[in-house]
């Protein structure tokens, strides 16, 4: 097999093995990991679509995690997709209005973040092992919502780790927020800060290139590393699932060995469908990539102008988790249409970060020409609950409905009919009151406990064991502070 190597987006020259490029999280340079070539997919889709979940995963990662072993990288994959989650299937599809909704949301935290984030705790700690590592990892993560608790189930209680997670205190749903704020584990920290995500992730990525912040804490046996999907210990195990859709559509006859299928993914941080950008470009048949945004549609812009522009105003909305403004892993995307250039990469990251946009060339943007880019409003959103729920009974959750609008609105613009894989990346049990309110609005005068309830008989599925854990928890993390404030926090954690 063909080894592959990782570098930064800006050009840094440093070449990594997959492992230590985990290890570190982001470059030196504070640009994001890229493999130097996108591996193909060495198994027909006919024989991938012979294997469960796990085996699959470890064909499509074992191209990309070079270094790492045979052995090292089947007991990852069997420690991260077991009973965790609440189907052997681990991430099944349903079929609903004429599409395919791939539920990513079966893991410990019902969120699609499980699908990389129960995988990412034993690839960082196998990585430290490989190289020799013998300081504390100390995972750093901002997050809209969903990464937090993802993470802090990961790296609970995991030897050799601690994890901070920063969110925005009056950014992501109640639900989200306590699931966060009742996590065990002594190696645990979480902080609500006063500022949305961007100014989290902002303030995460300033410590990450704060070099004598670094040295300080190695002296005393701290590194950091990250668990946002910058990481690419992150997004690789994101790939395995668009490719595990396909096998199964194959496999259940839907469709003929080779047929194009579209993928439509409700977009934030932009991890999730560069993702699915990876699939395609490793040979899995995809024609378009739909991303979806909502009111924040600063890539619905990007797709149709060129331009990048994150000077807008930010809306807060009943899809938090892509509430963001600055995409993160739109830089490796940027990175490809400037044909690896990265010294252009950099160039566009730099004004990006003084001005706040950046534009792209005619040619880059004919690099785009993969993507669509649709956008739901809040309306929107709602009725498209509504709608799916009325049409076929099947209840979708606010993320996942975004997408879902985005999706119609693709095949009636362009009459293109290839099935449709839609990445359903939330349990609606994590936004009750939202996918509550938009099948009746007489909802709302319930309780959130009663609304799950509710949700439950309406949709004919079992309480996730996520919410039956929180009814009860106690609130173990009560720690706020502003955003120039997050690095005492830290210090103050590592003492
Ligand atoms: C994180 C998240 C998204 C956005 O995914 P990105 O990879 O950041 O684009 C969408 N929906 C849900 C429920 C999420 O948790």
């Amino acid at each position: 097999m063909k080894e592959v190597t990782y570098s930064s987006t800006r050009g840094d020259s440093a070449r990594l093995t997959a492992s230590m490029a985990i290890l570190k999280g982001l470059a030196a340079d504070g640009g994001l990991f890229v493999p130097d070539s996108i591996p193909a997919l060495d198994k027909s889709l006919k024989e991938l679509a012979e294997m469960d979940y796990q085996g699959l995963a470890y064909e499509v990662m074992k191209l990309f995690l070079t270094d790492y072993t045979e052995d090292e990288l089947k007991k990852c994959i069997a420690a991260a997709y077991d009973s965790k989650f609440d189907t052997e299937e681990i991430a099944p599809l349903s079929e609903s209005c004429g599409s395919y909704y791939l539920e990513l949301y079966h893991g410990a935290t019902i969120a699609f973040k499980d699908m990389a984030l129960s995988l990412l705790p034993h690839l960082m700690t196998t990585a430290a092992k490989k190289n020799g590592l013998d300081k504390e990892i100390v995972i750093l993560t901002a997050t809209s919502g969903d990464t937090g608790k993802a993470a802090l189930a990961g790296f609970a209680d995991v030897p050799g780790t601690r994890i901070v997670v920063f969110y925005p205190k009056s950014g992501v749903s109640p639900i989200q927020e306590k699931q966060m704020v009742t996590q065990r584990g002594a190696n645990t920290m979480v902080v609500g800060i006063h500022g949305n995500f961007d100014d989290a992730q902002t303030g995460v990525k300033k410590i990450f290139g704060d070099a004598g912040f670094a040295e300080e804490l190695d002296k005393k046996g701290f590194v950091f590393s990250s668990a946002n999907s910058i990481n690419i210990g992150r997004l690789v195990p994101q790939i395995c699932y668009y490719v595990y859709a396909y096998t199964r559509l194959l496999k259940e006859g839907r469709i003929a060995d080779g047929e194009e299928i579209n993928v439509c993914v409700p977009t934030g941080n932009f991890g999730n469908i560069l993702a699915a950008f990876y699939a395609k470009n490793m040979g899995l048949p995809v024609k378009k990539l739909i991303c979806a945004s909502n009111t924040n549609k600063v890539l619905f812009d990007f797709f149709e102008s060129g331009t990048y522009d994150r000077n807008r105003e930010f809306h807060v909305t009943t899809s938090p988790s892509m509430d963001i403004l600055i995409s993160s892993n739109l830089e490796r995307l940027i990175y490809y249409i400037a044909g690896c250039d990265a010294v252009r990469c950099a160039e566009l990251m730099k004004e990006l970060s003084s001005g706040g946009k950046y534009t792209i060339s005619d040619s880059e943007k004919a690099g785009l020409s993969d993507f669509y880019g649709g956008y739901a409003d809040e309306k929107e959103t709602s009725e498209q609950i509504n709608k799916i729920y009325s049409e076929s009974g099947y209840v979708i959750d606010t993320h996942t409905a975004v997408a879902s609008y985005v999706c119609d609105q693709y095949k009636a613009e362009t009459g293109d009919n290839a099935p449709v894989v839609i990445a359903s990346t939330a349990s609606p049990y994590k936004f009750t009151r939202s996918v509550m309110n938009s099948i009746d609005p007489e909802y709302d005068k319930k309780t959130d406990f009663e609304l799950i309830d509710d949700l439950a008989k309406l949709s004919n599925t079992a309480i996730p064991q996520a919410i039956e854990d929180i009814r009860t928890a106690p609130v173990l993390h009560k720690t706020e502070c502003d955003i120039d404030e997050m690095k005492q926090v830290i210090e103050g954690f590592l003492k």
